[in-house]
């Protein structure tokens, strides 16, 4: 299994906090994508709690978006005492190498989001060379 987890604001949805979640472009589509995949799984990993961590849940559910767990792997307890979301990839808006696109005067919240098209590349290759698909 590949896990993938996923930050939430600058990521899937728009960096404009206090405000209604939006999809940023190509978000929707690829972790639909992947949920349609048998070796993929997904752990949503955000700064988010409490109602604010709800309404992204809510969010995420209500558009058929489907995370084994939220801010927690919920294999990983059985190997580790550690906080950290265990993952095979981090996909996240403020890491290192992370595509992202620039915003312009249209764009909600006015800070750069993830480059799905991208991402979405990166992510394909990648699964493909850690986990051949066999057929027989
Ligand atoms: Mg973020």
């Amino acid at each position: 299994m590949f896990t993938i987890a996923v930050d939430f604001d600058g990521t899937i949805a728009y960096h404009d906090w206090g405000k209604t979640p939006q999809f940023v472009p190509g978000a929707l589509e690829t972790l639909t994508l992947w949920n349609q995949q048998p070796n993929i799984q997904l752990v949503l990993n955000t700064m988010r709690s409490g109602k604010y961590l709800e309404e992204a849940i809510w969010f995420l559910e209500t558009h058929g978006i489907k995370f084994v767990g939220y801010n927690q792997n919920p294999t990983q307890q059985k190997w580790t005492s550690s906080p950290k979301v265990y993952a095979n990839l981090y996909i996240d808006d403020a890491s290192l190498g992370c595509p992202v696109t620039k915003p312009d005067i249209f764009t909600p919240g006015g800070r750069p989001y993830v480059d799905w098209a991208k991402v979405d590349q990166l992510v394909s290759e990648m699964v493909l060379f850690v986990e051949p698909i066999h057929q027989d």
